[in-house]
């Protein structure tokens, strides 16, 4: 299927992250639901506004409204009514008249101007205005933040917590959006032990399940915990045709290399189609990426800072395709390393750092210290990748490098 690297050496991560989403065609079931569900959602089609935002022209001040016109010869209106948010004005405002109004009511018929009450000095029902006014001053205007019948939302947006804020403000409480994915969570090795089970000589606790089921989390996608399994083959392969049947995506950590107890590969070669591939990025070398019989899968590096790195650059963007979701594209920026960076050609690497100015304003980055591919903590205390490109060597403290700050889903 996938065009892998039976070629000797290693394929650029720019051309595995192509050849990966590629290959994926996301899903096309959608389902009902209402906007309390929205939150992180994916719409499966369009969405127009039934109505004009704000629906009609309103005040933007507390204050006093009238026809601009009125006030040419004059600057004193009589006051014959008031305009309250929710309790309009019902009569008509003529020459000569201004109405109370506070912000957000209704302009009545007849005005076209406001003046902030700061503005205006008052006596019964005689209001003098202080200060000359633009027709059309502190007014918004029916449509000025959505016009009905405009394409609020399009196929593809996954909802934000303004999204839905919006939403709310066109009426809309019922809309389709792509069902959500089911994401299986595999974690392989002999050495790996639960939580709340002693460890013995040479175990550790297995991580990447929970940080990865966070990831797929803020992702939105309902995660199935298939928890550790043995270093073995029947075990491997029975855990992964369970994964297969129940999820949209099969993901697995560890086994991937070519140590005599990486089962992986051979496993899926029986059941699936899979390429497994040596990617040139640093961390996260090994990777399979693939086709099981209903799913796809995805194994990643069995070292923690690997799999997460893996999981986000490749992983992570291929679910985003599956779910039909469109994200915006990454940033990268240009930053002043604070520290040498160490580096030898070969790779494309994605070290972690934390971005931040100096006194005049220049981008700076810091490397969270040691990269090892097992040391968790310096993704935990970053707030950036920085990327060096394969080809590059050493940094000097001081050189510019690309940045690219963690995505929302990551960290
Ligand atoms: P592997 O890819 O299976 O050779 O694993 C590489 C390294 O990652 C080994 O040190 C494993 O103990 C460690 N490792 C593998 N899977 C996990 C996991 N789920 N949680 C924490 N560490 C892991
Ligand atoms: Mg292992």
């Amino acid at each position: 299927m996938v065009d892998c690297c039976s070629a000797p050496g290693l394929m650029p991560f720019a051309q595995a992250l192509e050849t990966m989403l590629a290959a994926i065609s996301p899903i096309t079931e959608i389902e009902n639901i209402t906007l309390s569900e929205g939150l992180g959602r994916v719409l499966s089609s369009d969405i127009t506004s039934p109505i004009n935002v704000p629906p009609h022209n309103n005040s933007a001040m507390d204050g006093y409204a009238f026809a601009q016109d009125s006030l040419v010869a004059q600057r004193h209106l009589r006051l014959v009514g008031r305009s309250m948010a929710g309790q309009p004005y019902q009569g008509k405002c003529g020459q000569g008249e201004c109405i109370r109004i506070m912000t957000g009511a209704k302009m009545p018929e007849g005005c076209d101007t406001v003046e902030m009450q700061e503005n205006c000095q008052v006596e019964g029902e005689n209001v003098e205005f202080l200060a000359p006014r633009k027709k059309g001053d502190h007014v918004r205007y029916a449509g000025e933040d959505i016009n009905q019948g405009h394409v609020v939302f399009a196929k593809g947006r996954r909802l934000s917590a303004i999204d839905i804020g919006v939403l709310a403000s066109l009426g809309i409480n019922d809309f389709e959006v792509f069902r959500k994915l089911n994401v299986a969570l595999i974690a392989t090795g002999d050495e790996l032990k639960s939580l709340g089970e002693p460890l013995g000589e040479g175990d550790i606790y297995e991580s990447n399940s929970y940080a990865l089921a966070g990831m797929l989390k803020n992702l939105n996608v309902n995660v199935i915990d298939f928890g550790v399994i043995a270093d073995d083959e029947n075990a491997i392969k029975t855990a992964f045709i369970q994964a297969d049947e129940q999820a949209d995506a099969v993901i697995s950590s560890g086994g991937v290399s070519v140590g005599d107890a990486d089962y992986t590969k051979l496993v899926l070669e029986q059941i699936g189609e899979i390429a497994f591939w040596k990617i040139a990025m640093k961390p996260g070398k090994p990777f399979a990426f693939g086709k099981l019989p209903n799913s796809l899968f995805f194994g990643l590096p069995g070292n923690p800072v690997s799999a997460m790195v893996t999981a986000d650059l490749l992983a992570l963007p291929a679910l985003m395709k599956l779910q039909n979701y469109q994200p915006t594209p990454t940033i990268t920026l240009k930053a002043k390393t604070v520290t040498a960076l160490r580096k030898s050609p070969g790779r494309m690497d994605f070290q972690r750092g934390v971005l931040s100015y100096d006194n005049d304003g220049v981008l700076l980055v810091n490397s969270t210290g040691s990269q090892g591919s097992g040391i968790l903590t310096s993704i935990a205390s970053a707030n950036c990748y920085i990327v060096l490109p394969a080809e590059q060597g050493r940094v000097s403290a001081g050189e510019t490098v690309d940045v690219r700050l963690f995505e929302r889903f990551f960290s």
